[in-house]
């Protein structure tokens, strides 16, 4: 995908980011806009477009990003409270960053699953 995604900019480290984990197939840093004390986002390093097209093309790649997510949640302190696990896909959810990212929430109530 190259330079026109912001996500795949951040992992050839053309954008800074604060990085708190990286694989060799999935990084993960902090939101620049954080809606809960702890908000980290874990991306694949390979570009795709949402976790529908990544489950579909390489599912083991998207375990990678799920094991990676709860590594993160384990070292920010985040297991014995409770987190919350979002991956936004498509027009209905609001995605803005069309890179597949996974939401790690944490560190207190993070308040109802969605707002009617
Ligand atoms: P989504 O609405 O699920 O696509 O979420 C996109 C997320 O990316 C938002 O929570 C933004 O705050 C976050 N974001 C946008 N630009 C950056 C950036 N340069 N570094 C870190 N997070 C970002
Ligand atoms: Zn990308």
């Amino acid at each position: 995908m190259g330079t026109d995604c912001l996500f795949c900019r951040i992992v050839a480290g053309e954008i800074p980011a604060t990085i708190v984990r990286e694989t060799a197939t999935t990084l993960a840093f902090r939101d620049i806009d954080p809606k809960a004390p702890t908000h980290v986002l874990v991306i694949p390093k390979e570009h795709y477009a949402d976790v529908a097209t990544l489950a579909q093309g390489d599912p083991g790649l998207a375990g990678e990003v799920l094991a990676t997510a709860t590594t993160v949640a384990e070292e920010e302190g985040l297991l014995a409270d409770g987190f919350r696990l979002m991956f936004n896909t498509g027009a209905y959810a609001g995605q803005e960053v069309f890179h597949v990212h996974a939401h790690v929430f944490g560190g207190a109530p993070l308040g109802p699953m969605l707002c009617r």
